[in-house]
């Protein structure tokens, strides 16, 4: 066996996501701001998946997609009488509150509704305009113009937004001909990657040359598989300064909708690439739209790229909690602590960066709490039906009976207090 021993003189940098240089964007609605690019954080948006006819059902859900996080929100905008609703779902949401920015998704005749429907124009945040889908032949660059024309008139940012499922078929076409007349042809799906990356750079040299500012667009090329995703935007990021949506389209359903997103996402992110995200989850049958927001969320917390709850680590449980106790006592801790975020976002500010830990016996429990602000040791199957309890790296003292987890509850938020309300009475 070999005598080689590990050097640790080696200094381990500590692993941290790049940052892209980009234009920043500014998306508003009356007093609110969301900056896009150029050092913001990264943005959380979603799509309501109701019909934007239904004005009321329509604000709803973009007011629950809002209080979940989203920090801006996509609504089909498909037919006149849409385009006629989207000024009474904004009124509606003024009304109720929410003041998160409306974005109007565009295709086919995105050109004649911001043409004939100024109120809808106006009452939008932000356009999408899908390339592949603003018309065909000669009438493409004369409806794509009025597109732009419509954003540059009521001064509105847009994105203009590649699908490789609705990618602008000459195009492709055309570079596919001019591939197979090289003398050495690259594969078809290079074509395709060249094809897509060329829609939205050449569609927004297009609508700076008709009159909108470099920092008034944001370029996406979303794709459905994660490796197509990752090579199209790292070959995107190199060739141009605007800022990028991110999202792997179709994602599908539930744990695969949920993984291949984070798969996708997390590379990218971590490359510095994507200045807003987008998670297009296939709601389950019963399953709340916010899905898609809770899970954008988490996966931009779970980078260090941003805070917007306490944090639980909770072990996986093992041999050592063979009751359901202790899934039973952690699922009420996380509820606790997720409940309890609408108020304390407010009243206690840098609360969400605030770690807790909840762990399962004594293996690692004292030991994974220690390093969280507050952490508790549950007790696992055969140890003395006591949990200690440790803050800020101290044991503080031991629970014990049945009230653990409301004993807990209250621990918690005495510790939230004399912490983060210090910060709000400052
Ligand atoms: S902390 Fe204890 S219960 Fe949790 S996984 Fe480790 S050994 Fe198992």
């Amino acid at each position: 066996m070999s005598d080689q021993r590990i050097s640790l003189d080696e200094f381990i940098e500590p692993a941290r996501p790049a940052q892209r240089h980009s234009h920043q964007a500014q998306v508003r609605w009356g007093s609110r701001i969301v900056t896009i690019g150029g050092g913001a954080p990264v943005r959380v948006q979603s799509m309501t998946n109701t019909d934007t006819v239904d004005a009321i059902g329509t604000a709803i859900q973009v007011q629950e997609l809002a209080i979940a996080g989203s920090e801006m929100v996509r609504i089909t905008v498909n037919t006149p009488e849409a385009a006629e609703a989207v000024p009474h779902i904004r009124e509606q949401l003024d009304r109720m509150g929410i003041d998160v920015p409306l974005i109007g998704d565009f295709h086919y005749n995105g050109h004649r509704l911001l043409t004939d429907f100024p109120a809808c124009a106006e009452a939008l945040s932000k356009y999408r305009i899908n390339p592949g889908n603003v018309g065909k032949g000669d009438k493409r660059d004369r409806q794509f113009a009025q597109m732009v024309e419509a954003a540059a008139k009521f001064d509105k940012p847009v994105r203009i937004g590649v699908n490789w499922g609705s990618l602008d078929q000459e195009l492709l076409a055309q570079l596919m001909d001019e591939n197979a007349k090289l003398p050495e042809p690259h594969e078809p799906q290079q074509i395709m990657y060249r094809a897509i990356i060329m829609s939205a750079v050449e569609s927004a040299r297009r609508a700076e040359e008709i009159g909108l500012r470099p920092d008034q667009i944001i370029l996406s090329c979303k794709m459905s598989g994660v490796q197509d995703l990752v090579s199209v935007y790292r070959a995107l990021a190199r060739r141009c300064d605007y800022p990028l949506h991110l999202g792997l389209t179709e994602a599908g359903m539930g744990t695969k909708g949920t993984v291949a997103s984070t798969a996708a996402l997390a590379l990218l992110l971590q490359d510095g690439i994507g200045d807003t995200i987008r998670v297009s989850l296939t709601p389950q049958p019963g399953e709340a739209r916010t899905q898609e927001v809770v899970v954008a969320l988490e996966i931009l917390q779970s980078l260090g790229l941003r805070s917007f709850n306490p944090s639980v680590t909770a072990c996986p449980g093992c041999g050592r909690t063979t009751s359901t106790t202790f899934q039973e006592l952690a699922k009420q801790i996380d509820d606790y602590l997720r409940a309890q975020m609408p108020v304390w976002k407010g009243k206690y500010p840098g609360v969400e960066t605030m770690k807790v830990a909840v762990m399962g016996c004594i293996v690692n429990g004292p030991g994974e709490s220690k390093h969280a602000d507050i952490g508790i040791s549950l007790p696992g199957t055969g140890e003395a039906p006591a949990a200690p309890v440790f803050i800020d790296g101290e044991k503080a003292l031991t629970l014990r009976g049945d009230g653990i987890v409301q004993e807990f509850h209250r621990i918690v938020e005495d510790y939230v207090e004399k912490r983060f309300g210090a910060a709000s009475a400052a």
